[in-house]
């Protein structure tokens, strides 16, 4: 995950996500609920390399069928459908139902 997605919109909102939905725990949620509060750049190497792991483990890179960035808002949804941003999943879906 290239870390200047780190700075856009909604990613703050992702990162409460993987702790709310126990993706993240331990040292790994307290280091996200630093970087909530104090921001990124506030961590040290060591928290950086813990947490840029723990974000690489529970993300998607980009969409499986339409090759698109996954917009972090998406972002949990497509952990559980197995790597699809919205609009594809939506698709699917709709083809699944016809
Ligand atoms: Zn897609």
């Amino acid at each position: 995950m290239r870390r200047e997605r780190y700075f856009e919109e909604d990613f703050n909102g992702f990162v409460e996500g993987l702790i709310n939905s126990s993706r993240l725990e331990g040292k790994e949620a307290g280091i996200a609920k630093q970087m909530l509060d104090k921001g990124y750049d506030s961590l040290s190497e060591k928290q950086k390399f813990v947490f840029d792991r723990a974000i690489e483990n529970n993300t998607v890179d980009e969409c499986k069928f339409c090759g698109a960035d996954i917009p972090w808002g998406e972002m949990l949804a497509a952990l559980d459908n197995e790597g699809y941003c919205g609009h594809c999943q939506h698709m699917m879906e709709k083809m699944n139902e016809e």
